[in-house]
């Protein structure tokens, strides 16, 4: 039977709905919100020396702002425009003209003064530049210089040396892939991406438990299904245009359901800017919150699945989807018995939540004919997030809501083109078309034509610690290439980074712009290369949407702020393979894009039709409509794993809270407003709830400290509707609380929660100088010895 494919855009409904109106007053006047018109007249006047070539970006190109996924003004999800502030506010990157020469060369400590949005406003990287140990400033070079020095570098250092990185800021997949083969062909499985830092577990945890790591559904399943269920996802934030999606649910009469610890402002009201009748009136998104503990979801579900099985034992079929679970499905009663030996009282003291409640979206979900599942970091970015995931897919499993219309499972990607990183192999784990297994290994040999390193690779994180490793340690990393991407604010322990970042005897920055980590010495040269954007690569560039659409952007002439020197990145990967082994480099050599897009397609059979993407609009969905549909899974045998998990144990003691980080206004670490327009929230504001500060006697507005043995976070209350217990900060501020080397078991992201201590900013002070003072001199010379 054939794979179903994807109707296209649909029709929105015409008929407005005020039941779902936040408030008849327009404009969410009074309200915290937005301003969205007031933002769209701003960027336009940022562009305004390259509005031709900017406006041309937003009607033929593929957006670059998140991994919804559109082409030019139109998406695969409904009719009519689709554009929204986060793809206005990332277009100054790609329209801003080169960095003035007496900033770019001023001495670095003048450079350091910045911080990475002033960098970023300073313009783009011109030519490539170099930074040796000692200097000052950096100095221009041609591209032959640096690559040569890169490639010399490289000549003399053992492939387990070097290590690349790629992160996801507009990467197309040809660039993805052409780095995935150059690196093994210089010898090397060190090669991560973006990925590793957000959405890798559901990877992992998807393939162990329908045997395929990507969304199985579309957009389009949301609007209709009974059940759009939201787990760490502040969908209406981090892909703006969803939550015009999500209105289009509920005219259906989809029920919302957000299950995170802070009620997000976001997922309970939205103003969409494209829809008018939402942009007058907002739009009330959720229909409930789940306020669950951070780290308490799987106990949560564990909630659900237990009362599933007694309302079984009261009438046999009133939860479970027997005939699916008998045709499609293998562990039934291994995870029955796990479940049943959860106690309420674990289930409730994890989760945070109410048996009642529990129990109400139990049965919410086993009345449901169908639900869509959907999640972001809020399950990902903890160290059982592989767990978390695939307990999100045993709720599936059981109800049979997968493989088909309205019911699925939907990892929310956050950066376009992140889906397609670890689907080109730019991920030491796996390679196009498979994972790192011998079969696979194989089939690449025959079709790249040259001997595969036969080492694991490391992940991002080990890659970095073993920067310090003995001098001769066979894996201490000497050289890190970086295309893009700032270790600095994403990593945990910001302060090992930057003396990693520091040691390195090589460090090469493929940009677009500088940031903080671009300005770290090196022991022997920093090397910047100006690469060019995804609008400006030879014959165009394809990036893959969370929904497995790959869009085809065209190359847009025009940019009246062209960079003369910059580089499309896969030729400059070949040009490196040249120079380091000259006498093969043929194997990895590409006439152009369209070279490289016959070859992924024949690399990754998914991808079989890329090869025909030629002209803007050209997009198609790889795998169909619905992976798994019918319920078959790509496994050996076809069937689904229910996979039995355990509740973690956070080590979290009563007094103590649990920290995890969100994003405001921001695309990643790149923060585009110091007070997030939808909550009011500053950067170094923390997010609790009143009934801890009143325990605490903490007022709104007054000084804290959140600290651990690993950091110390001094902020300012701020009192929001969130779990007792639980506590958010910004993201990458509040990265210097965690702690390096705590990586998920099977996809090896880092863990960002981390329980930790609150005080008063004054009592905290006072008690610090008490004990100070108090300390016997001798434990004072231990410390400083
Ligand atoms: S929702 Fe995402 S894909 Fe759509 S315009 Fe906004 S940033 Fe771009």
């Amino acid at each position: 039977m054939g794979k179903t494919l994807h109707p296209g855009p649909q029709k929105k409904a015409k008929m407005p709905a005020p039941e779902h109106w936040v408030s008849p007053i327009p404009f969410g006047l009074g309200k915290i919100k937005p301003k969205h018109i007031r933002d769209t007249m701003k960027i336009a006047w940022d562009n305004r020396d390259n509005i031709g070539y900017a406006t041309n970006i937003i009607t033929k190109g593929v957006c670059d702002g998140c991994a919804l996924g559109v082409s030019g003004l139109y998406d695969q999800t409904l009719e009519g425009p689709h554009v929204c502030t986060t793809r206005m506010n990332v277009l100054r990157l790609n329209t801003m003209p080169a960095i003035k020469p007496e900033i770019l060369h001023a001495d670095i400590d003048e450079l350091r003064k910045y911080d990475s949005t002033e960098l970023r406003k300073l313009g783009r990287i011109p030519y490539p530049m170099i930074r040796r140990k000692g200097e000052r400033k950096f100095s221009r070079i041609n591209w032959d210089e640096a690559m040569d020095l890169i490639a010399d570098k490289m000549k003399k250092l053992n492939p387990k040396q070097y290590s690349f990185y790629l992160t996801a800021r507009g990467i197309t997949n040809e660039s993805y892939y052409v780095a995935a083969k150059v690196a093994r062909f210089l010898g090397t499985n060190h090669i991560d991406n973006a990925s590793r830092i957000c959405h890798a577990p559901s990877k992992t945890a998807l393939k162990r438990s329908i045997g395929v790591g990507a969304s199985t559904s579309n957009y389009l399943d949301w609007i209709g299904t009974d059940v759009l269920l939201f787990w760490g996802s502040v969908a209406s934030n981090a892909s703006p245009v969803s939550s015009k999606y999500m209105l289009e649910a509920k005219k259906k009469g989809t029920k919302i359901i957000v299950v995170n610890p802070y009620r997000e402002p976001a997922m309970d009201k939205y103003w969409i800017p494209s829809n008018p009748e939402s942009a007058l009136f907002g739009t009330k998104i959720a229909d409930d919150f789940y306020q669950v503990n951070i780290g308490g979801d799987i106990a949560f579900m564990h909630g659900i699945m237990k009362h599933w099985f007694a309302m079984e034992e009261k009438d046999y079929g009133s939860a479970i989807n027997h005939e699916f679970v008998q045709e499609h499905v293998n562990g039934y009663e291994e995870l029955k018995s796990k479940v049943q030996e959860q106690s309420w009282d674990e289930i409730i003291e994890s989760s945070g939540v109410s048996k009642e409640r529990i129990i109400e979206l139990a049965e919410l979900l086993a009345n449901s004919k169908n639900a869509v599942y959907a999640w972001a970091l809020g399950l990902t970015m903890h160290s059982f997030a592989t767990d978390n995931i695939s307990q999100v897919a045993n709720l599936a499993l059981l109800r049979g809501h997968l493989g088909r219309k309205h019911a699925g499972l939907m990892p929310f990607r956050g950066h376009s083109s992140v889906q397609g990183s670890g689907e080109m192999g730019a991920d030491p784990f796996v390679l196009p078309g498979g994972g790192w297994d011998a079969k696979n290994v194989e089939r690449m040999e025959q079709i790249w034509g040259f001997e595969l390193p036969r080492w694991q690779g490391d992940i991002v994180g080990v890659t970095l610690e073993n920067i310090v490793l003995p001098e001769d340690h066979e894996r201490k990393v000497k050289l890190y290439y970086l295309s893009g991407g700032n270790f600095l604010e994403t990593m945990p322990d910001p302060d090992f980074i930057a003396h990693a970042l520091s040691e390195l005897e090589i460090r090469v920055h493929q940009d677009i712009i500088l940031n903080t980590s671009t300005l770290v010495d090196a022991k022997e040269a920093v090397i910047v290369l100006p690469a060019k954007t995804r609008y400006e690569q030879e014959d165009g560039g394809t990036s893959t949407s969370t929904e497995r659409m790959v869009y085809f952007s065209p190359e847009i002439p025009g940019n009246k702020n062209k960079i003369e020197e910059a580089r499309a990145e896969w030729k400059i990967y070949i040009d490196l393979a040249k120079r380091v082994k000259p006498e093969t480099a043929h194997l990895v050599d590409f006439a152009d894009g369209f070279d490289i897009r016959e070859e992924i397609a024949k690399a990754n059979p998914d991808y079989e039709g890329i090869q025909h993407l030629k002209k803007q609009g050209d997009v198609f969905q790889w795998g169909g409509a619905w992976l798994c549909e019918d319920g078959i899974c790509p496994t050996p045998d076809g069937r689904g794993s229910l996979i039995p998990v355990d509740i973690p144990d956070l080590n979290k003691k009563p007094e103590q809270f649990v920290v995890t980080s969100r994003r405001g206004k921001q695309f990643n670490s790149m923060v585009y407003k110091e007070v997030d327009p939808l909550n009011g929230a500053g950067r170094y504001d923390v997010l609790m709830s009143p009934v801890d500060g009143q325990k605490l006697s903490i007022a709104e507005g007054e000084g804290i400290v959140v600290y651990n043995g690993f950091g110390v976070f001094q902020g300012t209350a701020k009192f929001v509707d969130i779990a007792p217990g639980n506590i958010e900060v910004h993201f990458p501020e509040g990265n210097f609380l965690l702690p390096r080397g705590r990586y998920e078991k099977f996809a090896g992201i880092p863990d960002y929660n981390i329980t930790v201590n609150v005080e008063k900013a004054e009592r905290y002070n006072a008690r610090k100088d008490t004990q100070y003072v108090e300390k016997p001199i001798a434990d004072l010379e231990t410390e400083v010895s």
